[in-house]
């Protein structure tokens, strides 16, 4: 259990390190970004801590932005983060309890 809680926030600041890298700031509008914040929402629900609250109600409001923004298919980025990220949530959430 506590074991996808931190990774959860590993994910989380990674997110936030990629809005700030030049080069990987486009990956922010591509659906695997929004796979992944629909993914890490459905976990973080899971939690109870303030912690996880807290980075449910930012990922909500970014996911919440898909109708907003335009999202378009993946670049084909090699490997595009998100996606990646996606990839081990799944895994991890597969391998709990
Ligand atoms: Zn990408
Ligand atoms: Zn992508």
């Amino acid at each position: 259990m506590t074991g996808i809680k931190k990774f959860l926030e590993n994910i989380y600041k990674r997110i936030l390190e990629l809005k700030r890298n030049d080069e990987y700031k486009k990956c922010l509008n591509c659906d695997c970004y929004f796979g992944l914040l629909y993914y890490m929402k459905e976990e973080l629900q899971k939690n109870e801590d303030l912690i996880s609250k807290e980075m449910l109600s930012n990922i909500l409001s970014a996911f919440n932005k898909r109708k907003e923004v335009k999202i378009y298919q993946c670049l084909g980025c090699d490997p595009c983060p998100p996606a990646e990220w996606t990839t081990e949530l799944i895994r991890k959430s597969k391998t709990r309890r």
